[in-house]
């Protein structure tokens, strides 16, 4: 058997098998250190070792270039609370219990945390939780309330709440982490979930960080102004930059607009406008008079601006899109310098070289394609999320892997290079067989992921219910609710997901045979809920 035949085949076993096949087991020393770093709507295209021009990230890019990056990633349900549930225990949301952002997660089902502690492993999580119950599992826990704020965050903890006047939320989550780990029991392996708050909504930069250079223009993207042909669903969401809040989004003050006329997601609700103004106020609120002073003096010029574009609506959002990017790239900016300390803390103390190193966001993110901020929707850009995967002592570095991934495979990956048995009940595969070799990148791998939204309570956005298949290179959704529709996109002549396929007489082909696909996805995955 060649070395090919043979890495195919391991890649076989794992598909078939996950947890027999520990490609990195037989040479990597036992029982590696894992430090799981995950932010919170971090978009592929706003780290820059995916080749984007929107942000420097030259400290997650380290975790890529010294280890493997991983281009084909996705997430089973392109929601925050569901995500993370996803990921501590390798399961669908119909699985583990959490299937939108309302339901908490029920902490006396299995994880990877739980069972990593009982092989010795210290455990803890720092930092973004957001999962309404309380962590179990870990030894040490300091976790953000709900979704946390940016500016004089409070954590917490076993004990109750702490509150850091004056600390910016990355800075302070990296400062107890770092402390955490240089608290530790040194004769155990550790295991540390890292969790960011950046970037998500309402993207509050540290104000230091307000006047950097590169806060100037970014390039528009070509369907910003998106007309949403054959994608009722699409047309009828609430997640248009331009209609972002002027109050809580674009962060203007009292006096600086004469009234708010932003939905912010908030359509629905009869006092959407005072919701957005009594939530930037409290956020402002917590700032400290320095870092008022910091953030007014560059605000101040930048909110001067709306009086020129507030009557040109397509003006106005181009506007908001600007504001929007850079605010976003704020908060990239102090995720990527923590990162770098924490990496350096790593190198500092001899651990890097044993050390599993994982950087992935909660999902992916819309700048402006479709004329969209937030997530859930299977398309690329949500659907996608940046994973990337360091191990000095056992993983080559300068990989790229383009096999089709998902956040299902990152509990049994850890498991596995703990040396740990995958239960069969896991969904996902161990990651390690495609870090071990180049040549596996194209073996036998799964070859198409299921994806199910279930919409959000409240109806925030009003997106719809749907659920599909995405191969390498074509995809199928179902829309339920109103219109109940159903579309196929062909990811290679149309990867902004922009033309509408199904029901077209010439691709009835592809079409029935997506269907077949779909359902035999749905039936391994054991998914009731998907169908009409
Ligand atoms: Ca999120």
């Amino acid at each position: 058997m060649s070395v090919r035949q043979t890495c195919l085949a391991l890649g076989l076993i794992a598909l078939l098998f996950p947890g027999i096949a520990h490609a990195a087991g037989s040479e990597a020393p036992a029982r590696p250190n894992i430090l799981f770093i995950m932010s919170d709507d971090h978009t592929k295209r706003a780290i820059s070792a995916y080749g984007v021009d929107l942000a420097e990230t030259p400290n997650i890019d380290r975790i890529a270039n010294e280890g493997v990056l991983f281009r084909n990633a996705f997430v089973t349900n392109s929601i925050c609370s569901p995500s993370r549930a996803v990921m501590l225990t390798g399961k669908f949301s119909h699985f583990n219990g959490v299937r939108d952002n309302g339901q908490p997660f029920d902490g006396s089902q299995p994880t990877w945390p739980k069972m990593l502690r009982a092989l010795g492993y210290q455990t803890s999580i720092i930092g973004k939780w957001h999962l309404k119950s309380e962590p179990v599992g870990f030894d040490e826990w300091q976790v953000l309330i709900g979704q946390g704020e940016y500016y004089s965050p409070r954590f917490k903890n076993k004990d109750g709440i702490d509150q850091y006047d004056g600390a910016y939320v990355t800075d302070k989550i990296t400062d107890i982490a770092i402390a955490t780990l240089e608290a530790r029991d040194k004769s155990r392996p550790f295991m540390m979930l890292y969790h960011h708050k950046a970037p998500h909504r309402n993207w509050m930069p540290r104000a230091d960080d307000l006047d950097r250079a590169e806060a100037s223009q970014f390039p528009l993207p070509p369907d910003f102004f998106d007309t949403f042909e054959r994608r009722p669903a699409a047309k009828e969401a609430d997640m248009l930059i331009a209609d972002m809040f002027l109050s809580y989004d674009m962060k203007l003050q009292p006096g600086e607009y004469d009234t708010e006329t932003g939905s912010g997601g908030a359509h629905h609700l009869p006092n959407r406008a005072e919701l957005g103004e009594s939530v930037w106020a409290q956020d402002y609120a917590r700032l400290t008079p320095d870092q008022k002073e910091k953030w007014d003096a560059y605000y101040s010029a930048v909110n001067a601006e709306y009086q020129a574009v507030k009557d040109d609506p397509a003006a106005l959002a181009r506007w908001k899109y600007q504001r929007y990017l850079s605010d976003y790239m704020g908060t990239v900016k102090a995720l990527d310098d923590n990162i770098g300390r924490m990496l350096d803390y790593l190198d500092a103390n001899g651990l890097s070289e044993n050390t599993i190193v994982v950087y992935t966001s909660d999902q992916g993110f819309y700048l402006g394609e479709h004329g969209w901020y937030d997530k859930r929707f299977m398309y690329e850009q949500s659907m996608s999320t940046p994973l990337a995967l360091r191990y000095p002592a056992a993983v080559a570095p300068g990989q790229t892997v383009d096999a089709l991934v998902q956040n299902i495979d990152l509990a049994p990956t850890f498991l596995d290079y703990a040396g740990a048995a995958v239960p069969q009940e896991m969904q996902g595969y161990s990651l390690a067989p495609l870090t071990a070799a180049d040549t596996v990148n194209q073996g036998p791998w799964r070859t198409g992921l299921f994806y199910h939204y279930y919409g959000e309570p409240g109806g925030w956005h009003n997106v719809p219910e749907h659920y599909g298949i995405r191969t390498r290179r074509h995809k199928l959704i179902h829309f339920k609710g109103e219109h109940d529709h159903w579309e196929m996109y062909d990811l290679e002549t149309d990867p902004r997901e922009l033309k509408n396929l199904y029901g077209l007489a010439e691709h009835a082909d592809l079409q029935a045979d997506l269907h077949e696909q779909l359902e035999a996805l749905r039936v391994h995955y054991g998914d009731p809920h998907a169908g009409h």
